[in-house]
């Protein structure tokens, strides 16, 4: 589709460098920098949401418990669980992790019932926005409605404004509740064409889970943005985010969901509907390179096998003399081997991850912060001291963990340290439920690669080509006219119409905004 593109206005590019002028040069101002970055900030894109549902299962709630801990790295600030016992609904949602909140018997044995579905939540933070913790839920005149929801709806302000004109009083500020008020005003007679009805209103991304009396509705939007996949346990049926969550609770993948496709599970059986002209999918390419887990399957492809075929790419297209292929842990690892088994330089564990230390560990203050910094990482000195290392993490977003790790490296001894990032620079924010910064602070929107090696202090930095990653991935190039997956956040070609950027001029999604309008 394509027609969406934001102008990818280098600044650089185009002559004009003083948008670089704030930043701080030289060795005394990297120092400095390192002072003030926050050692618990990995600087990475975020996944907003993960989600899970099962219908037919006699602890069913368990199950979903289960699988939302094998996907709390899509969401690790709230988690949610809705279960119907075939009279009542049941929920808790509260803030934290999946462990913690459903580890205790008593919360699960309230969670009653045979279906049930659960959500894990990147997102607000603060007192008022337990009420955008997911599964939402809501009684129709049809019966009760609960619905988990991955992706971000491009167009939700200008629904919910819509709807507020028409009478429909929020009680969240989650995109997601647009599509609870879409279904209960539509005008079709029965849940499933209202349902169908409010979703042909949304633009933007969306991988439904939706608990109802008469079944469980699983849908993908029609370009297929975000991963949603099937499996089956015994008798019943599971939709999850990734497949890891089916291998956890030991059930079998059938397949993916497919873009456009809406499934119902319910007493008389799986009904699978396409209710959307068709169009050309453009699932996430940024699942493969970093959201994701390595065990998972998205889209037919291991995570893990495609990682390792990025890492093997980078070599080819950016070779460099050294000693050690050394991954930035946990999330280079992958492509890291890849470069080593294609270029044939040993891969090394240069850096170690300390798995113990989170966001709740004590925050240090400013004066001590650069040594928080080897709470998380620390460099392995006695391997790295004297060594040329090629340095491989998946990403750039700001430029804060590379800035910090190849110094790190640097104060073990390396001789030098040459970058290799697993993606094309990150220059576009994401408006499909991934939460970017905004773009004035992605470096690669700032600066050219050259400039922000500079920044990072490598000897040498590159990025995989957009078109290297196509190859990763099995395609024999990007099809510009038709691209085979959404890669706005490389390209600034978004799939859809960003409705309410256009209106606005904002980066915000709706899906982030608790607070503006709590
Ligand atoms: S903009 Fe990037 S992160 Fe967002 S859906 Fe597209 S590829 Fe994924």
């Amino acid at each position: 589709m394509g027609q969406n593109r934001i102008a990818d206005a280098h600044p650089l590019q185009q002559g004009d460098k003083s948008e670089t002028a704030h930043y701080m040069r030289g060795k005394q101002a990297r120092a400095l920098r390192m002072l003030t970055t926050n050692p618990f900030d990995d600087d990475k894109l975020r996944e907003e949401c993960g989600v899970f549902g099962i219908w037919g299962a006699e602890t069913a709630s368990a199950v979903v418990a289960l699988g939302l801990h094998a996907l709390q790295h899509r969401g690790q600030e709230a988690a949610g669980i809705t279960s119907w016992d075939g009279h009542n609904f049941h929920s808790h949602r509260a803030q934290g992790h999946v462990a913690g909140n459903f580890d205790k018997d008593e919360v699960i044995r309230r969670l009653a019932g045979t279906a049930s579905i659960g959500h894990v939540r990147y997102s607000t933070t603060g007192d008022t926005s337990l009420r955008n913790v997911q599964p939402l839920f809501a009684e129709l005149s049809s019966g009760g409605f609960a619905v988990a929801h991955n992706g971000n709806i491009s167009n939700a302000m200008k629904l919910r404004r819509d709807l507020n004109r028409r009478g429909s009083i929020f009680q969240s500020t989650s995109d997601t509740e647009v599509i609870i008020h879409l279904v209960a005003t539509s005008t079709y007679r029965t849940l499933l064409d209202r349902f169908i009805d409010a979703l042909k209103q949304v633009e933007g991304a969306y991988s439904l889970v939706c608990l109802t009396p008469e079944g469980m509705l699983a849908c993908r939007d029609p370009l297929g943005i975000r991963p949603l996949v099937m499996g089956r346990l015994g008798d019943s049926y599971i939709f999850a985010s990734e497949t890891v969550a089916l291998d956890v609770v030991g059930a079998t993948y059938i397949r993916s969901v497919e873009p456009g496709e809406l499934i119902i599970v319910s007493a008389r059986g799986v009904k699978s509907l396409r209710p959307f002209a068709p169009v050309r999918p453009r699932p996430c390419i940024f699942e493969h390179v970093y959201f994701s887990r390595p065990d998972s399957i998205v889209d037919g492809s291991s995570v893990y096998s495609v990682r390792k075929r990025i890492g093997a790419e980078l070599a080819i297209e950016n070779p460099v003399e050294a000693d050690y292929v050394v991954p930035v842990p946990d999330s280079g690892v992958p492509a890291a081997i890849g470069y080593a088994q294609q270029s044939g330089i040993p891969f090394e564990l240069g850096i170690i991850r300390s798995h113990y230390v989170g966001r709740t560990f004590i925050q240090p203050g400013d004066q001590v912060r650069h040594l928080g910094v080897k709470l998380k990482h620390n460099a392995n000195s006695a391997l790295i001291a004297g060594k040329s290392i090629v340095l491989i993490d998946d990403s750039i977003v700001r430029g804060t963990t590379s800035l910090k790790i190849v110094q790190m490296l640097r104060d073990a001894g390396a001789r030098e340290v040459h970058m290799r990032i697993a993606s094309p620079p990150t220059r576009h924010s994401c408006f499909y439920g991934v939460d970017t910064p905004e773009r004035a602070k992605l470096l690669a929107a700032q600066m050219n690669v050259a400039e922000m090696a500079d920044y990072i202090n490598a000897d040498s930095l590159s990025f995989l080509s957009i078109d290297g990653l196509y190859r990763a991935l099995g395609e024999d190039i990007r099809d510009e006219a038709q691209p085979q997956h959404c890669d706005a956040c490389f390209t600034g070609d978004y799939p859809t119409r960003l409705t309410d950027q256009e209106e606005s001029e904002s980066t915000d999604q709706l899906a982030l905004l608790a607070e503006r309008y709590a």
